[in-house]
């Protein structure tokens, strides 16, 4: 039979979505559908010739974790394999900014948790008293939980609320842009509470964690990237699709997806245009597909759009080495909330990946917005490289303009999984089973990592491809009955 499907939203998860579909040979047609001019969503790379060598800028994300399979899985049947690099072994320092200097991140983070005694002794980070306070996590038992808790609260009762304010909450709040106190610890770092459990002690069920954790030779990174940036990805799997007849549609906004027949969908765009299909996967932004969905079930449509997205800004400037007077000696630095300040982080991406400056020049990426601010944030280019030229003036001394700047608004892009996030997850899957054919991908659910985003639009084209099966093996019941 002649099944085709169509995809909407041409970011990470969407473009996996159409890679894996491609593969099952279940489809006579796949079609993605974006509504902006080029592919890859969030990931944006610019590569700008510059004395016989490159800046490689990223406006979005910068690397992934290698940890998660499916990148590195995805990566490798591209032929990515060889052009994936790690971050720089031999200058590995993280900062966290602490009363506007920086200090060293403790040694000994073992799933971002500290686990080195000598190291938490000496960091300025914390308090005497707060690390005291600390130690409880060794005597304190595991506490019975009714229900979703959050990230704050949880690393507050087993660490103190200093650790979390000046350590923990810059590092895993960070990722998502959030507010580590409405984030939820479920839909966000789940293993704590197993460690809790499983452990009776944060540090002591790291330290267990690590020591069962397979040994890699050498120093394999946690965090990878192609040779000239995340935008290879997208450009070999466009090649791919390319190769193999998937119709690849840019500009093109959908309005909205309803049933053509109980069993065909119409996916409808912007244009008037009607694109009839035996499956869809929104691989949109939460709210978006909430939106699209609006006339076809209301109540998850509701759902879909209660998932907030923060807005964030990268402004990426180079520097002649010589006008930088601190040694960039590590990845950068992270900000906790309590600091103040507007930026959330700062990338010292030539030293990360020497490869993406020219020699003599450093390559350095401010991090701006964060859940709860991020509707100050300006959102105009002059505005935003001013803030980041302030933020380096103040941190690391650079008063020289730089010789190049670039500035990336992304607007709603964020998701926060806030309290309440699994059960909102519950109701999305239960809605879904109404709706045989129709699948979600994307960052809006569970992972917002590109790994995660991978894999999202992986098992969509499992559920769609199950659901359809669930469903013709019940009609052929049905009629042989
Ligand atoms: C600044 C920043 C830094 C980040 N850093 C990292 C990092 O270092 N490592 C990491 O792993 N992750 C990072 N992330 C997160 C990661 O980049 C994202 O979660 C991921 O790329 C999202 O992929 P996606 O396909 O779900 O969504 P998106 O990339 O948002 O793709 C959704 C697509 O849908 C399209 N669309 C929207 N509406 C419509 C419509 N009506 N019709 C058709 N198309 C539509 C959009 O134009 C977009 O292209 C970062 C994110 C940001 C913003």
């Amino acid at each position: 039979m002649a099944m085709k499907l169509v995809i909407v939203g041409g970011g990470i998860a969407g473009l996996s979505a159409a890679y894996y579909a491609a593969n099952t040979n279940t489809y006579s047609q796949i079609t993605i559908l974006e509504s902006d001019s080029h592919w890859g969503g969030k990931i944006m790379t610019e590569r700008v010739p510059f004395e016989g060598g490159n800046f490689i800028i990223e406006g979005g994300p910068d690397t992934f974790l290698a940890t998660k399979p499916w990148g590195v899985a995805l990566c490798k049947e591209l032929g990515l394999g060889e052009r994936l690099h790690g971050t720089n072994p031999h200058k590995r320092n993280t900062y966290v900014l602490h009363r506007n200097r920086l200090q060293p991140l403790p040694d000994g983070l073992a799933m971002m948790i500290p686990t080195n005694v000598q190291s938490i002794l000496k960091t300025r980070l914390v308090s005497w008293f707060g690390k005291a306070r600390m130690g409880f996590d060794f005597l304190q038992p595991a506490k019975a939980v009714n229900g979703d808790e959050s990230l704050g609260a949880f690393v507050s009762r087993r660490l103190g609320r200093e650790a979390y304010e000046n350590l923990i909450e810059p590092l895993m709040s960070g990722i998502y842009a959030g507010d580590g106190d409405q984030l939820s610890l479920a839909s966000t770092f789940p293993y704590l509470r197993d460690l809790e459990l499983k452990y009776g002690s944060l540090a002591r069920g790291a330290l267990a964690m690590r020591k069962k954790a397979p040994s890699t030779p050498g120093s394999r990174s946690a965090f990878l990237t192609p040779t000239t940036g995340l935008a290879e990805i997208v450009e070999k799997l466009v090649d791919h699709f390319e190769a193999n007849g998937v119709t690849l549609r840019l500009n093109t906004r959908v309005a909205s997806v309803q049933h053509l027949t109980p069993d065909t969908w119409n996916v409808i765009l912007d244009s008037g245009e009607r694109l009839e299909s035996d499956s869809v996967v929104l691989a949109t932004p939460a709210p978006v597909s909430g939106k699209l969905l609006e006339a076809l079930d209301p109540a998850l449509a509701s759902v879909l759009q209660s998932i907030h997205y923060a807005s964030t800004a990268t402004v990426s400037l180079a520097y002649r080495l010589g006008d930088v007077p601190r040694d960039l000696d590590g990845y950068g630095y992270v900000i906790p909330r309590r600091e103040g300040r507007r930026a959330l982080a700062c990338t010292w991406t030539s030293t990360k990946f020497p490869h993406r400056a020219p020699d003599g020049y450093a390559l350095i990426r401010v991090f701006v917005g964060r859940a709860g601010q991020d509707a100050d944030m300006p959102r105009d280019e002059t505005s935003l490289l001013a803030l980041a030229r302030e933020e380096l003036q103040l941190t690391l001394g650079i008063s020289a303009e730089p010789i190049l700047s670039r500035v990336f608004v992304w607007e709603n892009a964020m998701p926060q999984y806030n309290l309440g996030h699994p059960a909102k997850l519950a109701q999305i899957d239960s809605a879904l089973g109404n709706h045989p054919g129709l699948a979600l991908a994307g960052n809006g659910y569970r992972g917002i990592g590109i790994p995660d985003c991978i894999n999202s639009g992986k098992v969509a084209v499992e559920k769609i491809i199950e659901s359809r099966q669930v469903e013709n093996s019940l009609s052929l019941e049905a009629t042989t009955r």
